[in-house]
């Protein structure tokens, strides 16, 4: 079996728990954050500094992947592990979310999504089938099903059609995948902000004994306290034996609420998008480092931080990049975010691992 889920410590107080799942390229333990590789490179982080930050698993992304520069060429290069240097695990996204929030003239049908490429304009026919057969070309560790995920505007029948829709769709995706033995597919639970749906939802996926599980649809612009009471009543539905993965959600106060809840594992782009901004993720908070008050401060960004960043520049010198527009200051803001969330996660291990997440922790539930 090359995939397993090792639960090795849980939280006396909450449905917290610490584990490892073990992939062909490596452990990923969990809690974790997973710095997100979109078009196979974390933006400005070389996989050296990702390896100094502690990260296990990253993402890439299967519509961008697929649209430049093709998933034949990645393929060719050894896959994406060969193709951008990383040696340890990998997750793909199905494409699905990006097909359903940025194409242009979409069209969904039962067979799957039509929509016009950017970089070209030729149409491209995205069905679960074509996009396991893309993310089995690129060879990532983990892949995950073809879903749709509706907008948070989505009606309840919408919803239901779209749910209904994604169950038939996964089992297309098992057919379709070609490498269960070095791929692990997991399942996606949808059904937006209805908790029946969702519950239903998670019932269906589980029958199917998957790797692992993951709940999506709740990074689409829902109210936060709406989210946090899905993935409390939706977590603990799913097997305590497989890994959980709460897709596109990595702030401090969401992962905690979601971990108290058994999530294992998390993604999101903030700490590099933000960090392109000159915000830095800091103990909690979030810092524009272009204000003045930066401009003599010449204290570490954050004196407690082990990355690179923090303990080489000051918070002047990096308010003084940023303001000149210099790549470097992006860079090293970019570095401390990622370390930051991984770090944070970590820590929420330990504690959990100490049995004193409630302690350290509880603040943020
Ligand atoms: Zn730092």
């Amino acid at each position: 079996m090359n995939f397993s889920y090792t639960s090795i410590a849980s939280c006396s107080h909450t449905k917290a728990r610490a584990g490892i799942f073990h992939t062909p390229h490596g452990i990923v333990e969990t809690p974790k954050f997973m710095p997100v590789g979109t078009v196979g490179t974390v933006k400005g982080i070389t996989p050296a500094q990702l390896k100094d930050a502690h990260a296990q698993m990253i993402l890439g992304n299967t519509y961008h992947l697929h649209i430049r520069p093709g998933e034949d060429i990645v393929k060719k290069a050894g896959g994406l592990h060969g193709f951008m240097n990383w040696e340890q695990p990998i997750l793909t996204d199905s494409g699905g979310f990006q097909v359903f929030s940025l194409a242009q003239m979409r069209k969904i049908s039962e067979e799957g999504v039509k929509f016009r490429s950017p970089k070209d304009g030729k149409i491209i026919n995205m069905t679960p089938e074509h996009s396991i057969h893309i993310q089995n070309a690129l060879g990532a560790d983990v892949i995950m099903a073809f879903d749709e995920c509706p907008p948070a505007t989505a009606t309840r029948e919408e919803v239901i059609t779209a749910t209904e829709r994604t169950y038939r769709w996964l089992k297309r995706c098992m057919d379709a995948h070609q490498k269960p033995d070095q791929q692990a597919l997991f399942g996606i639970v949808q059904g937006g902000i209805f908790q029946d749906l969702r519950n239903q939802a998670a019932h269906d996926l589980t029958q199917l004994d998957l790797p692992g599980y993951a709940i999506g649809g709740v990074s689409v612009g829902e109210k936060p306290e709406l989210i946090h009471e899905i993935v409390r009543q939706t977590t603990p539905l799913l097997p305590v034996h497989k890994p959980r993965y709460l897709m596109g959600v990595g702030t401090y106060k969401e992962m905690v609420i979601a971990i108290a809840s058994g999530i294992d594992l998390f993604d999101c782009v903030i700490p590099t998008r933000v960090g392109r901004h000159g915000a830095a993720l800091v103990q909690g908070e979030r810092w524009n480092l272009k204000n003045a008050r930066f401009k003599e401060d010449f204290t570490p960004l954050d004196p407690e931080c082990s990355c690179y960043t923090c303990q080489n520049f000051s918070r002047a010198y990096l308010n003084h990049l940023l303001r000149a527009h210099e790549m470097l200051g992006y860079i090293l803001i970019s570095l401390h975010n990622i370390h930051e969330m991984i770090n944070f996660t970590n820590k929420i291990r330990a504690s959990i691992i100490n049995d004193t997440f409630l302690d350290e922790f509880g603040h943020w539930l």
